[in-house]
């Protein structure tokens, strides 16, 4: 009798949300993704063995590993981002508008120089 057994991870994307990186420290998108591992039996996953929560920064790549709580409190707020569409979307403002400055003017040119007529090629003999 034949037993085909081996391990076997699940992959699933829980939530995307804007979060401050811990690795480049800027606002982006923050992948939460839950890593399951099963024992398998006949490639179908039996006996859970471990589940792992990562965070993948969408700008730098950077993977970070975080615990169930932190996913859960990240997954919760990105539900509740979601699921207000009429929250007010601000666009960033200056405060100041930017001071108006003239351009120089461009320097008088009355063409390109002339050529030096017996400048020696160093091709032609
Ligand atoms: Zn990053």
């Amino acid at each position: 009798m034949f037993l085909i057994f081996g391990i076997k991870r699940l992959k699933r994307r829980l939530a995307t949300m804007l979060a401050v990186c811990g690795h480049c420290g800027r606002p982006a998108a923050q992948v939460i993704v839950r890593v399951s591992t099963w024992f398998s039996l006949f490639f179908i996953p039996v006996i859970p063995l471990g589940t792992k929560y990562f965070s993948t920064c969408t700008l730098c790549g950077q993977t970070m590993k975080i615990d169930k709580d932190q996913a859960t409190q990240m997954v919760t707020a990105a539900q509740q981002v979601a699921a207000d569409p009429d929250a007010p979307a601000v666009p960033y403002q200056a405060s100041q508008p930017l001071p108006y400055q003239e351009a120089p003017p461009a320097p008088y040119q009355d063409g390109p120089p002339p050529l030096p007529e017996s400048s020696p090629s160093p091709l032609e003999p």
